[in-house]
């Protein structure tokens, strides 16, 4: 179903391997020299961000208007966001271990993929 976010998320993972020292890694965003990379080296989130309308608490502040997908909001609202592979706030640790991984040098500022209040409700209600 939500496959397709996954599948992108794969083929931006292609390295070029430049022959600098240090990377970047595209899923913790913090840099990295091969040295240092190991199986358990990168905390990420495999999922992504979206806007956690549940915690009532941390959007209380907010007009409903006001609240929108952005990273600015994110840094300043963790809480009123979620992962969606693990339900944590947005500066939770990540929940998935592996390899650091760089996919380049820019990272290219992805059109969000905001999905409608209805498909939220939807996926919130999630089957045990
Ligand atoms: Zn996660
Ligand atoms: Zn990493």
């Amino acid at each position: 179903m939500f496959s397709g976010l996954e599948k992108a998320a794969k083929v931006l993972g292609e390295s070029s391997q430049p022959p600098t020292p240090l990377y970047i890694c595209s899923n913790c965003k913090e840099a990295y020299s091969e040295v240092q990379n190991a199986p358990d080296a990168c905390h990420y989130h495999p999922g992504t961000v979206v806007i956690n309308h549940d915690n009532d608490e941390a959007w209380v502040d907010c007009d409903p208007e006001q609240i929108f997908d952005d990273p600015e909001m994110r840094e300043e609202n963790p809480e009123g966001f979620m992962w969606t592979c693990c339900d944590e706030a947005f500066d939770a640790v990540g929940c998935k271990l592996g390899f650091h991984q760089q996919r380049g040098v820019k990272t290219p500022t992805a059109a969000p993929v905001l999905p409608t209040d209805g498909e939220r409700e939807n996926k919130r209600a999630r089957r045990s």
